[in-house]
Parts: C-alpha cells; sequence; structure tokens
C-alpha cells in the first residue's frame, strides 16, 4: 500500500528525512516513534502530498507520490491529477482542525459533496452513518465548540472516512486530549485497524503500539533506527538510542 525508497526532505540547510525506506502492506498498522523532532511529522506530510520530497520516491496503492511515469521518464502532477491522488489518503492531525461554522454532520459531509459531487442527501446518510461508527450518532447536529476533544476528534475522523480512503495517517491524534478522552480515540482508531484499514499512526501511546500495531518503526534524527515486531522493539530493541527513548517515555 505504501513503498517509500530513499526519501529525503530538508528544509533549507536542515535535513529532515535522510533516506527511508519503508513498506506498509494492505491492511498493516505501523506506528512510529521517536523524538521531537525526528521528522515523524514530516514524513507523514510527504505521503499525504502536504511536502515535497528531494529524494527518492514514494508510492501509494501503486500510484507514485507528486509524479506520474510516462515512457521511463518522470512527470510532476498538475494540482487537479494531485487532488485526485490525495483521496486516497485520510489524515488526523493532533489538532482537530474541524470546520468551526459546520455542525459535525456537516463536517463529514463537505468533502463528499464539494469533491466528490455527491449529493447532500445521500452524503448526509453516509455521514449519518459515520458518526454511529464513531459513537456520536447522536450529536450530527452539534457544533465543533460544544463537543468535548475527544469527541472533535471522532468527527475528524469520520471526516477522513468520508472519501473512503485506502490509508489512514494519523499523527498524534491523542497527544492534544485530556487523559480520560484518549481512550475513546484510541477505541476508534482500534476498531478501524480491526476492519483491515491500512494505518500509520505517529504516537507516544505504547499501549496502542503494542496492542494494535503489527510493526513499530522508531526514528531519531531523520532515519529509522530500528523497526519490527511491538515485541521486536518496545520489549527487546536493540539499538541505544531506541532504548534510551523508551526509558523516557515507558
Ligand atoms: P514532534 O514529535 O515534535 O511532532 P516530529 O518528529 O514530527 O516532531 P517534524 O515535525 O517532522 O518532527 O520536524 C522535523 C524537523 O523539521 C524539525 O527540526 C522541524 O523544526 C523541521 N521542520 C518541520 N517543518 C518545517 C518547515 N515547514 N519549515 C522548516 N522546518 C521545518
Ligand atoms: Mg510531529
Amino acid at each position: 500500500m505504501v513503498e517509500a525508497r530513499g526519501v529525503r526532505k530538508s528544509f533549507g540547510d536542515l535535513e529532515v528525512l535522510k533516506g527511508i525506506d519503508l513498506t506498509v502492506q494492505q491492511g498493516e498498522v505501523v506506528s512510529f516513534l521517536g523524538p521531537s523532532g525526528s521528522g515523524k511529522s514530516t514524513f507523514l506530510r510527504c505521503i499525504n502530498h502536504l511536502e515535497r520530497i528531494d529524494g527518492g520516491e514514494i508510492s501509494v496503492n501503486g500510484h507514485l507520490v507528486g509524479y506520474r511515469r510516462h515512457n521511463g521518464k518522470k512527470y510532476e502532477l498538475k494540482p487537479k491529477e494531485v487532488a485526485a491522488a490525495r483521496r486516497d489518503v485520510g489524515m488526523v492531525f493532533q489538532r482537530f482542525n474541524l470546520f468551526p461554522h459546520l455542525t459535525a454532520i456537516e463536517n463529514v459531509m463537505e468533502a463528499p459533496v464539494f469533491v466528490k459531487g455527491l449529493s447532500r442527501a445521500e452524503a448526509k446518510a453516509s455521514a449519518q452513518d459515520l458518526l454511529e461508527r464513531v459513537g456520536l450518532g447522536d450529536k450530527p447536529a452539534v457544533y465543533p465548540s460544544a463537543l468535548s476533544g475527544g469527541q472533535q476528534q471522532r468527527v475528524a475522523i469520520a471526516r477522513a472516512l468520508a472519501m473512503k480512503p485506502k490509508l489512514m495517517l494519523f499523527d498524534e491524534p491523542t497527544s492534544a486530549l485530556d487523559p480520560e478522552l484518549v481512550g475513546e480515540v484510541l477505541d476508534v482508531m482500534k476498531s478501524l485497524a480491526g476492519e483491515g484499514m491500512t494505518m500509520i499512526v505517529v504516537t507516544h501511546e505504547i499501549g496502542f503500539a503494542r496492542e494494535v500495531c503489527d510493526r513499530v518503526v522508531f526514528m531519531d534524527g531523520g532515519v529509522i533506527v530500528e523497526a519490527g515486531s511491538p515485541r521486536e522493539v518496545l520489549v527487546a530493541p536493540q539499538h541505544d538510542r531506541t532504548k534510551s527513548f523508551l526509558s523516557k517515555v515507558l
């Protein structure tokens, strides 16, 4: 589903990604751990066309990110083609980023109506289903300001799912939440994983990584230091950098 080879990205003189190789199979759930500034968010943003990479290649669902190949040559995608490619990928951020002037259900309907051109009635029915799936079937008409952080984040997940993505990216989806609200968001992510969604999750929730993820990747300084099963990386890490990071977060 995701194939990254030698991905490099710099901001000015600062090289943030120094050659990332990663393969994520369909249905796999992979968590990314690593210290602040190690490049986790940047890598997710590169997968989702939010940053242009300086070297290497990423493909999602068989499509090269940012380019198309023709007769062995690479051509940059046009904005319209980028928009189409991005529909395969749903992203949920640390901050909920809901539209404040739209109700919960209108937030979920927005992209299907305005991007996909669905009728409002059609979009509304599937948005209601999605709200039910994230446990908010009774809150369609509520505005974000009247929802808790955990509820807002669940609306954000429903909104991302509304475009029927093939891959979901989560960038620290629970780290802005009060501790008692973390569980309800992780539960939604867990059920999504159980339904076979391919997911990459940047998180410091070690319990989630251990329980739900097929693979854990530890990143530091713009490289993948080690990757493996949750047991390999979280219980028996090989590298000192991983050990030292885990000793701080566990
Ligand atoms: P955190 O755990 O704090 O979220 P991270 O691993 O997600 O960290 P990134 O956000 O990917 O780290 O940032 C990696 C480095 O790139 C940091 O040094 C950051 O300051 C820098 N950086 C990220 N985005 C930009 C940008 N748009 N312009 C300049 N520098 C940037
Ligand atoms: Mg980040």
